[in-house]
Protein backbone atom coordinates (compact mmCIF):
# COMPACT_ATOMS: atom_id res chain seq x y z
CA UNK A 1 0.00 0.00 0.00
CA UNK A 2 1.27 3.37 -0.48
CA UNK A 3 0.03 7.30 0.40
CA UNK A 4 0.80 8.50 -2.95
CA UNK A 5 -1.72 10.33 -4.53
CA UNK A 6 -2.44 9.19 -8.29
CA UNK A 7 -4.75 10.96 -10.64
CA UNK A 8 -6.13 11.66 -13.90
CA UNK A 9 -7.86 13.15 -15.73
CA UNK A 10 -10.81 12.27 -18.69
CA UNK A 11 -11.23 15.27 -20.62
CA UNK A 12 -14.06 14.22 -22.72
CA UNK A 13 -16.04 14.90 -19.45
CA UNK A 14 -14.47 18.01 -18.34
CA UNK A 15 -16.71 21.07 -19.34
CA UNK A 16 -14.28 23.61 -18.52
CA UNK A 17 -15.23 25.56 -15.44
CA UNK A 18 -11.60 26.01 -14.84
CA UNK A 19 -11.83 25.05 -10.69
CA UNK A 20 -9.58 22.65 -11.12
CA UNK A 21 -6.61 25.04 -12.18
CA UNK A 22 -7.62 27.61 -9.50
CA UNK A 23 -7.47 24.95 -6.65
CA UNK A 24 -4.09 23.12 -7.85
CA UNK A 25 -2.60 25.65 -10.59
CA UNK A 26 0.61 23.34 -10.79
CA UNK A 27 -1.01 20.16 -11.75
CA UNK A 28 -3.96 21.41 -14.35
CA UNK A 29 -4.16 24.37 -17.00
CA UNK A 30 -6.61 25.37 -19.25
CA UNK A 31 -6.16 25.12 -23.36
CA UNK A 32 -7.42 27.58 -25.72
CA UNK A 33 -10.85 26.81 -25.13
CA UNK A 34 -11.00 26.67 -21.40
CA UNK A 35 -11.01 22.85 -21.10
CA UNK A 36 -8.23 21.25 -18.51
CA UNK A 37 -4.49 19.77 -19.29
CA UNK A 38 -3.52 17.70 -16.60
CA UNK A 39 0.24 18.89 -16.06
CA UNK A 40 2.68 15.92 -14.99
CA UNK A 41 2.13 12.13 -14.97
CA UNK A 42 -0.66 12.68 -12.82
CA UNK A 43 1.80 11.60 -9.55
CA UNK A 44 0.93 13.88 -6.84
CA UNK A 45 3.32 14.66 -3.77
CA UNK A 46 1.70 14.42 -0.39
CA UNK A 47 2.51 18.30 -0.01
CA UNK A 48 -0.12 18.86 -2.77
CA UNK A 49 -2.64 16.20 -2.08
CA UNK A 50 -4.87 19.11 -0.44
CA UNK A 51 -4.80 21.08 -3.25
CA UNK A 52 -5.42 18.58 -5.89
CA UNK A 53 -7.89 16.44 -3.64
CA UNK A 54 -10.20 20.00 -3.42
CA UNK A 55 -9.96 20.28 -7.65
CA UNK A 56 -10.99 16.80 -7.37
CA UNK A 57 -13.95 17.12 -5.41
CA UNK A 58 -15.03 20.50 -6.82
CA UNK A 59 -14.77 19.56 -10.50
CA UNK A 60 -18.69 19.60 -10.95
CA UNK A 61 -18.30 16.79 -13.76
CA UNK A 62 -15.70 14.46 -11.75
CA UNK A 63 -13.42 14.41 -14.57
CA UNK A 64 -10.84 14.21 -12.10
CA UNK A 65 -10.34 10.62 -11.19
CA UNK A 66 -8.12 9.23 -8.69
CA UNK A 67 -6.29 6.18 -9.49
CA UNK A 68 -5.68 4.59 -6.00
CA UNK A 69 -4.58 1.56 -4.37
CA UNK A 70 -5.78 2.61 -1.11
CA UNK A 71 -9.24 1.09 0.44
CA UNK A 72 -11.27 1.85 2.93
CA UNK A 73 -10.93 -1.58 4.43
CA UNK A 74 -6.72 -0.77 3.76
CA UNK A 75 -6.39 -3.24 1.22
CA UNK A 76 -4.96 -3.36 -1.45
CA UNK A 77 -6.83 -3.99 -4.71
CA UNK A 78 -6.35 -7.01 -6.40
CA UNK A 79 -4.43 -7.04 -9.75
CA UNK A 80 -6.85 -8.08 -13.26
CA UNK A 81 -6.57 -11.91 -13.55
CA UNK A 82 -5.72 -12.93 -16.95
CA UNK A 83 -8.89 -14.36 -18.85
CA UNK A 84 -9.66 -18.40 -18.67
CA UNK A 85 -9.19 -18.66 -22.65
CA UNK A 86 -9.55 -22.22 -22.27
CA UNK A 87 -12.84 -21.95 -21.39
CA UNK A 88 -13.80 -18.92 -23.14
CA UNK A 89 -17.40 -18.65 -24.26
CA UNK A 90 -17.62 -18.15 -28.22
CA UNK A 91 -19.80 -18.41 -30.88
CA UNK A 92 -17.90 -21.31 -31.58
CA UNK A 93 -18.84 -23.52 -28.25
CA UNK A 94 -21.82 -22.35 -28.18
CA UNK A 95 -23.74 -25.60 -28.01
CA UNK A 96 -21.35 -26.28 -25.27
CA UNK A 97 -22.58 -23.71 -22.91
CA UNK A 98 -26.16 -23.03 -23.81
CA UNK A 99 -26.34 -19.51 -25.30
CA UNK A 100 -29.54 -17.96 -26.24
CA UNK A 101 -30.28 -15.54 -28.65
S1 LIG B 1 -12.87 21.53 -12.71
FE1 LIG B 1 -13.51 19.76 -13.96
S2 LIG B 1 -14.82 20.64 -15.54
FE2 LIG B 1 -13.67 22.31 -14.63
S3 LIG B 1 -11.90 22.60 -15.96
FE3 LIG B 1 -11.31 21.25 -14.29
S4 LIG B 1 -11.68 19.17 -15.05
FE4 LIG B 1 -12.77 20.57 -16.37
Amino acid sequence: MTDRMRIKLDRTLCDGFGICAKHAPEYFSLDDWGYAVLVGDGDIPERDRDAVSRALMDCPVHAILEIGERRPDGTGIQPLREPDLENLKTEDNEAEWGFSR
